[in-house]
């Protein structure tokens, strides 16, 4: 599937001048085989979008697309009380098509993994404006919600969380990705919450960098993981779930790896809780995470009590992050193009159905490693080995307050 995009001959060409410069020895130094350009060097965060930038892009996109594109805030919304961010900045949405499946695609909840943003902006350009087949596809048969920040503040400091700005906890910084099912401290949670409990998406994608990650066990740097939330091996996901998240990672895997982008992989932690460990995700406080379990497990002031709506979740974990220097001066268009085929491709093979024609099983052709020491909850480590002495983790006997 193409999507449009037309320089994938660019994409493939850069990658063989950026293997000829290390080849060469640009970057003989760091003794690292990269998954796509260097990591070495300063991150140049002066070429990334400012929270402005992406507003400005926003109703640029909007104004131009002849209604296709409706832009608006929380606060125009007005489904709840908290519309904003902790510093005030309003939160922005844009939905595009008119087909009965919604879909929510949203970036950068943690403000220091900012090319995914650019990367959403250029699907909604694409989809508003393009007039080709696919995009119509598209349009025809998804609503797509996309939201290009979840967390402007934490964007505008280039740090992880929101820092909170009243109440007992005041200049707390609070991980978005945490909150939910957790503490809810954040008015940005409150919002979000309250905007994905009124439009009950039927699939949700999340787009995260994961800082700088190399394979398990070797000194090659990965460049994109698909993950799939909550581990499909695990009782904690929902049973109905298991097998469109597999199919779905496995569909976007299938597109995205012909386009030269190298070692993608599931996703995985390394090195969590001891070095040398593997272990996978099967955390709930996580946006992606909560709303496959049901967030009416967490039915925050009575916002999800009567939809009581949960939909399959997958995110993507791109290189690097904007913050510790583990994006390379030459990373940035690629990874952003990286993320953009991985959206199209997860859109156009929900309205295509092409997704499901794709068998489960094939998400474990997917590179991942192993063994497994266990998973990444959140009461800590969970070693795989108390699952087989105690049968699947119910996580219904967990206190979550
Ligand atoms: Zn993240």
């Amino acid at each position: 599937m193409r999507y449009g995009w037309k320089h994938r001959g660019i994409v493939v060409l850069l990658a063989l001048v950026l293997a000829l410069l290390l080849s060469t020895g640009a970057l003989a130094a760091t003794k690292l085989i990269p998954g796509g350009p260097s990591t070495a060097g300063p991150t140049p965060t002066a070429g990334i979008m400012t929270y402005a930038d992406i507003v400005k892009t926003l109703y640029s996109i909007e104004n131009s697309s002849k209604g296709a594109v409706d832009v608006f805030t929380l606060t125009e919304a007005a489904i709840y009380s908290k519309t904003k961010s902790e510093a005030g900045r309003e939160l922005y949405v844009a939905k595009v098509g008119t087909g009965p499946v919604r879909v929510w695609v949203s970036a950068n909840i943690h403000g220091n993994e900012q090319l995914t943003s650019e990367a959403v902006l250029q699907v909604l350009q694409y989809l508003a404006k393009s007039g080709s087949a696919d995009a119509k596809a598209i349009g025809n048969e998804l609503t797509v919600y996309i939201i290009p920040s979840m967390n402007p503040d934490a964007r505008e400091l280039n740090i992880r969380g929101t820092v909170l700005q009243s109440g007992p906890n005041i200049g707390k910084q609070v991980d978005l990705n945490r909150d939910w099912k957790n503490a809810m401290e954040a008015s940005e949670s409150k919002a979000w919450y309250a905007f994905w409990c009124y439009m009950k998406p039927d699939y949700l994608l999340d787009l995260h960098h994961q800082g700088f990650k190399t394979v398990p066990y070797t000194n090659e740097s990965t460049s994109m993981s698909m993950g799939i939330s909550l581990s499909p091996d695990r009782n904690t996901i929902p049973a109905a779930y298991k097998d469109p998240v597999r199919q779905l990672a496995a569909f976007v895997y299938d597109d995205i790896i012909g386009y030269g982008y190298t070692h993608i992989d599931r996703y995985q932690l390394f090195g969590y809780p001891a070095q040398g460990l593997i272990s996978e995700l099967d955390f709930m406080g996580g946006m992606s995470s909560a709303v496959m379990v049901g967030t009416s497990f967490f039915d925050y002031d009575g916002l999800n009590a009567v939809a009581n709506w949960t939909c399959p979740a997958m995110f993507f974990e791109t290189k690097g992050n904007t913050s510790d220097g583990s994006l390379g001066q030459k990373a940035n268009g690629y990874l952003t193009k990286q993320n953009y085929q991985g959206v199209m491709a997860y859109l156009y093979g929900l309205a295509s159905g092409d997704v499901w024609d794709v068998s489960p099983s094939h998400w474990y052709d997917i590179p991942a490693y192993s063994p497994i020491w266990g998973y990444y909850t959140d009461f800590g480590p969970q070693p795989a080995a108390a699952d087989a002495a105690a049968g699947d983790w119910a996580p219904l006997a967990f206190d979550f307050m």
